[in-house]
């Protein structure tokens, strides 16, 4: 066993040798794994083998889709066989909800170069005989779906590893990961200790574990899962061609041919948590106690849904554990707080995912970045108010729901008042209607005396419809006020404060008492941030962004430190309010003595302002487009605050309005949105990002020569805006644009503008397709609705009512 390394990966199964494999085939060769068993000792060996591209996440399923075209690629180096299956599978649609959610599938599927399609249930009957499709409206056809052999895979990494240099130690585990001042690692295993650059935990069952060998907590846990494999039947052995893949999610259940017999997993309602208090050092391969009781109505549903099933008798029963992350999908990538730590953790389908994960990972440690947005996965996306309180009710609401229908809009119940703000309860009293963003209760809108106190679920127009035109109305027609917690903040003070973010900030920073808005950029030129940057004095600035980017922008900002510089996340410790609408300046000045006229306080001004007896930070900034300020203040001041503005609001029948009002006004201006339109898939010049960019700022800032380069050749696609001729639905995100019979973009995001009564879409087209009144169609739960793109903004072309 060599001694030092680059890269030490603790644990050997699917993920730990796909990121191994990874790190050699992009060039790192003094790497190693380490595994306190035999490869596969975890989860890995008693899996399914499964595979398939459905995810919700557009990148996780084009990461999926990246993990099952590596088989053949594996196969084909290491000449080992993976046991591929290529044999297609279908997901059964069998409520009009279910069929919505296959619609807006397929569609995002068309511009991903992935080949589903939907099918009929005399097709589905055609391609799996052994379904019986009453009740059945239709499927999800995807001819990448299949299985494979678990143990053979991980080998053929493994193996792919060690002809790139990689070397993999057995039968040794970690016992200890202690940090050297120099932010490398003395990796102590039984065998002695190994002195790395990096760690990578890919400890699968034992992450928790691992993790806290250096003191770090991973939000995950493990559940236990059955599936039984029948005997052989006719219905199968007759057959020349072997069966698809079958998901039935309306029976909560997965098929597919096992040699001669049938192969059924079940993801039931009455589901267990496994290792509540740690996964035993001593658990390996053996199997759990099987808990048929567990599953007896699924597999009930399954008698009916396949009915060869009552004739197979049972051979096997597997009931294994393996671990979940609260929203079900990876924890990838540098853990924050720690150098050089990176997690490969929680990854529920390895054999799915495995690949993407550990293609994203070893991008990230060689190049500094992934090569695609991988917020879906990244371990910072939950920020350090998660415990093992909060990660445990989450995965099994995440496993129940395993094959739900994923609403757009849709509000999770469990863990939920993690963390309010003062003002809950008075918009409780008001009828909000709340969501939750990164732990944190959000007003989504407010429900009249008599509506319902429940946004429906769906793909289409929701209820919240005609509450969010009341909203949207009357900030156009008056004020309205809404709640700034959810906007990361941060407060950076000291000496270097102006050098350090000129150089994290590819904007111009401001001068004292001015906000600018600034894009943050990867050395590669990609979005990383849209920041206002707010300078209070030459030694203080106030940075914003999106509040579920906490985790991530302090991770960048301590990756990317400077002496003479203290940065503090202040996110929830300095909330307040924004006051938006023609009478908002009339309401701020009825509580202050200050002078807040337009001359005495212009757009993008900031400055301290007394409102009774508090002293609040007001900025004049406007994501509605409006006449409107920012006020905040202490949280322990905020219900004051709000009292303040709802005395002086009343004269002017100030109404407060929340996220989807917010999100409909946005549009009216073409704002775009952080994980929409803005995110690290895109540079500044295709998003229109580039009109905040200091291309000329004299300080070599990050990014900056990737952004430059992009802006000199002019951008391949650039994001528009269209007006959609829509029924009832509206865009969410990726529907396929087409033009003259061709997929040629996506949209980011849209919704309906209620101050216009328009559906409104932003979307990429190539450059070369754009011309005034571009005429396209936009592909909306199946259906090609014509659009046409707009160039001036829908309220306000001058910007009269922002700026003056
Ligand atoms: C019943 C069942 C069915 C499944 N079906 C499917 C399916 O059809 N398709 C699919 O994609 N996925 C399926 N899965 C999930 C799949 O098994 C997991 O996603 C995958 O195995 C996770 O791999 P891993 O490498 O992250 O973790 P693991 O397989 O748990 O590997 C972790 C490794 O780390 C080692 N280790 C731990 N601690 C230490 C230490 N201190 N020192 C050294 N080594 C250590 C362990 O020995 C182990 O080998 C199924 C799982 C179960 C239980």
């Amino acid at each position: 066993m060599k001694t030092t390394t680059r890269v030490c990966i603790i644990g050997g199964g699917v993920v730990g040798c796909s990121v191994l494999y990874h790190l050699t085939k992009l060039g790192w060769s003094d790497v190693m794994l380490v595994e306190r068993s035999e490869l596969t000792s975890g989860s890995t060996w008693h899996a399914a083998g499964g595979f398939h591209t459905l995810n919700g996440d557009t990148n996780m399923a084009a990461l999926q889709g990246y993990t099952i075209r590596l088989y053949k690629e594996l196969e084909e180096l290491t000449g080992m066989s993976c046991g591929l299956h290529h044999v297609g599978g279908i997901t059964l649609a069998d409520t009009p909800e279910r069929m919505d959610m296959m619609l807006a599938e397929r569609a995002k599927h068309r511009f991903m170069g992935l080949d589903t399609e939907i099918v009929t249930p005399e097709e589905i009957k055609k391609l799996s005989p052994i379904t019986n499709v009453n009740g059945v409206i239709g499927g999800l056809y995807d001819p990448l779906d299949g299985h494979l052999d678990p143990s053979g895979t991980t080998h053929a990494y493994a193996k792919a590893a060690r002809m790139g240099g990689a070397e993999i130690v057995l039968h040794n585990p970690v016992i200890e990961t202690n940090q050297r001042a120099d932010g490398t690692w003395d990796v102590v295993t039984k065998n002695g200790t190994i002195h790395a650059e990096h760690v990578v935990n890919a400890g699968g069952l034992w992450a928790r574990e691992v993790g806290a060998l250096a003191g770090v907590y991973l939000p995950l846990h493990p559940m236990e899962h059955q599936y039984l494999v029948t005997e052989e039947t006719p219905e199968v052995y007759e057959r020349d061609a072997e069966l698809p893949h079958v998901m039935d999610p309306g029976g909560e259940s997965y098929l597919r041919q096992e040699g001669r017999g049938i192969c059924i997993g079940f993801y039931e309602q009455n589901c267990d948590p496994w290792a509540v208090n740690g996964t035993p050092q001593d658990f390996g391969h053996e199997l759990l106690e099987n808990k048929l009781d567990r599953i007896s109505d699924s597999v009930e549903f399954a008698f009916n849904r396949f009915p060869v099933l009552q004739r197979a008798g049972i051979k096997t029963i597997i009931n294994g554990p393996f671990t979940f992350a609260p929203d079900g999908n990876p924890l990838v990538g540098p853990v924050p707080g720690l150098r050089n730590y990176w997690s490969a953790c929680g990854v529920m389908a390895g054999f799915s995912q495995g690949g993407g994960v550990g293609l994203s990972l070893a991008q990230w440690m060689i190049e500094g970045e992934a090569e695609r947005d991988v917020f879906a996965m990244d371990v910072a996306r939950f920020g350090d108010w998660i415990t093992a309180d909060y990660t445990r009710p989450k995965v099994v609401e995440n496993y129940q729901r395993r094959f739900s229908v994923s609403y757009p809009n849709e509000e999770l119940p469990v863990a939920r008042q993690w963390n309010k703000t003062p003002m809950y309860d008075r918009w409780a009293e008001q009828g909000a209607v709340f969501g939750a963003q990164y732990g944190m209760e959000v007003v989504n809108y407010f429900a009249a005396h008599g509506e319902a106190d429940y946004e429906t679920p769906t793909f289409r127009r929701s209820n919240a419809f005609d509450a969010t035109a009341r909203e949207v109305m009357a900030v156009r027609n008056s004020v309205g006020i809404n709640e700034v917690h959810n906007f990361g903040k941060y407060r950076v003070t000291g000496a270097n404060a102006r050098s350090w973010l000129d150089h994290i900030m590819a904007g111009r920073i401001p001068k004292p008492g001015r906000i600018s808005l600034n894009p943050m950029l990867s050395p590669k030129g990609k979005l990383l941030g849209d920041f206002t940057v707010t300078c209070l004095s030459e030694t203080e600035f106030l940075l914003t962004a999106s509040f579920g980017m906490q985790a991530i922008h302090m991770r960048w900002f301590e990756q990317n430190g400077q002496d003479g510089i203290i940065i503090e996340n202040i996110s929830t410790k300095r909330i307040g309010f924004q006051i938006a609408g023609p009478n908002a300046r009339k309401v701020l000045s009825a509580c202050t003595f200050d002078d807040v006229s337009h001359e005495a306080f212009k757009f993008l001004d900031a400055r301290e302002i007394q409102l009774g007896r508090l002293k609040a930070l007001v900025q004049r900034v406007s994501y509605s487009g409006d006449l409107g300020y920012e006020i905040y203040v202490d949280a322990a001041d905020q219900l004051a605050l709000y009292k303040i503005l709802s005395h002086s609001g009343s004269a002017y029948n100030m109404k407060p309005f929340g996220m989807r009002a917010m999100m409909s006004l946005r549009l009216d201006k073409f704002f775009g949105s952080w994980n929409a339109e803005f995110s690290p898939d895109y540079m500044p010049a295709e998003t229109g990002m580039d009109r905040f960019m200091a291309y000329d700022k004299p300080v070599d800032y990050i990014g900056k020569a990737a952004a430059i380069t992009e802006r000199d050749a002019g951008p391949a696609r650039k994001l528009c805006t269209f007006v959609v001729d829509a029924k009832d639905a509206d865009v969410n995100a990726y529907e396929p644009i087409w033009l003259n019979g061709k997929v040629v973009g996506f949209c980011t995001s849209g919704g309906f503008s209620h101050y216009s009564g328009k559906s409104i879409a932003y979307g990429f087209v190539p450059t070369g397709t754009i011309k005034p009144d571009l005429e396209v169609q936009i592909e909306i739960l199946g259906e090609m609705r014509p659009a046409k793109r707009i160039e001036k903004v829908l309220f306000d072309p001058e910007s009269q009512r922002m700026r003056c």
